[in-house]
C-alpha cells in the first residue's frame, strides 16, 4: 500500500513538476469540461494554447489521422508548436513503433509460398525516408506547401531514414517477402531517390515505382493502378504502409495495409 501511494505521489508530482516547466495553471485544468478520468488534465497533450480558436490540436490530429478531416492545406497556426513537439519528442517515433510492431507480428505470422512472388509496397516520404530536417525548418507544415523548395531538399538525397519502418523492411527482407517501392514522387526525382534510399539502407527492393513526369491522375489512381500492375504480374502483395490514406485506399490494397502517422501535410 505504502508503495501504491508513493508511486501515486511520484506521478502527481512529475506530473505538476512537468505543468509548471510548460507554464500550466491549475486554473487551465478546470476547462468546464467533465472529467472521465483523473489523469485527463496531467496528460496536458494538447495544451492551452491548442484550444484557442478551435479544436485541441490533439483531436485535430486525431480526426486527421482517421482520415475524417480531408483536403486541408497547412497545419493550423495555433497547433505547429504542437506538431513540432510530437514529431520531435516521443510520440511520433512511439506511434510509429506500434504501426511496425504489429506489421511485424503480422508478416511473421504469414505463411509464405516460397515462390519469391511476396512483395509489400512502401511509400516513401514520411514512410521510408523522414522529411523532418525539412519540415523543421519550414513550421513543420504550418506553411504552405512550397513544391521548389521541397523539391530542392529531395536533390540533396540525405533524408534520414524512419527508424521504425527500416526495422520492418529489414525484417521483410529475412522472412522472404521482397519490398516494392512506390511513391509519388515524379520520375525526374528517380536518381536523388534511389540514392538517398541506397545511403540510408534501403537496398535489395524489387522495383522503385515512381510517377511518370507528366502524369495528371491522383495519388489514389497511380498507385491503386501501380498495385493492380504488380497483381496482374504474378504478384501477391501481402501488405502495404505508407503515412497518407492515399497510400493505402485503392484496390488493390494489399492483403493488409498498415497506416504511419503524419499531421505534417495530406496529399489528396
Ligand atoms: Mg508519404
Amino acid at each position: 500500500m505504502a508503495k501504491l501511494l508513493a508511486a501515486v505521489l511520484a506521478v502527481v508530482l512529475a506530473a505538476l513538476a512537468a505543468g509548471t516547466a510548460t507554464g500550466m495553471l491549475s486554473a487551465e485544468i478546470d476547462d468546464g469540461m467533465p472529467l472521465i478520468h483523473m489523469l485527463r488534465p496531467l496528460l496536458h497533450s494538447s495544451g492551452h494554447l491548442g484550444r484557442l480558436g478551435g479544436v485541441p490540436c490533439d483531436s485535430w490530429r486525431f480526426a486527421v489521422e482517421t482520415d475524417t478531416l480531408r483536403d486541408w492545406e497547412t497545419v493550423p497556426a495555433r497547433c505547429e508548436k504542437y506538431v513540432g513537439n510530437y514529431m520531435l519528442g516521443g510520440q511520433y517515433r512511439s506511434d510509429s513503433q506500434a504501426v511496425v510492431d504489429e506489421a511485424v507480428a503480422y508478416a511473421e505470422g504469414l505463411k509464405l509460398s516460397g515462390d519469391g512472388k511476396e512483395v509489400w509496397v512502401f511509400d516513401v516520404d514520411e514512410t521510408t525516408l523522414s522529411n523532418l530536417p525539412y519540415y523543421a525548418e519550414h513550421g513543420f507544415g504550418s506553411e504552405p506547401y512550397n513544391s521548389t523548395a521541397f523539391g530542392a531538399y529531395t536533390k540533396l538525397a540525405n533524408a534520414p531514414a524512419l527508424p521504425e519502418t527500416q526495422r520492418l523492411y529489414k525484417r521483410l527482407q529475412e522472412l522472404g517477402i521482397k519490398p516494392v517501392i512506390l511513391t509519388g514522387r515524379r520520375e525526374d526525382k528517380r536518381e536523388s531517390t534511389a540514392k538517398n534510399l541506397a545511403d540510408v539502407g534501403y537496398t535489395g527492393y524489387e522495383k522503385l515505382l515512381l510517377k511518370p513526369q507528366d502524369a495528371r491522375v491522383t495519388a489514389v489512381e497511380f498507385k491503386s493502378g501501380e498495385r493492380k500492375k504488380l497483381v496482374d504480374a504474378g504478384y501477391v502483395i501481402v501488405g502495404n504502409i505508407g503515412d497518407q490514406w492515399t497510400d493505402l485506399l485503392g484496390e488493390p490494397e494489399g492483403d493488409r495495409t498498415f497506416k504511419l502517422p503524419d499531421p505534417m501535410y495530406y496529399v489528396g
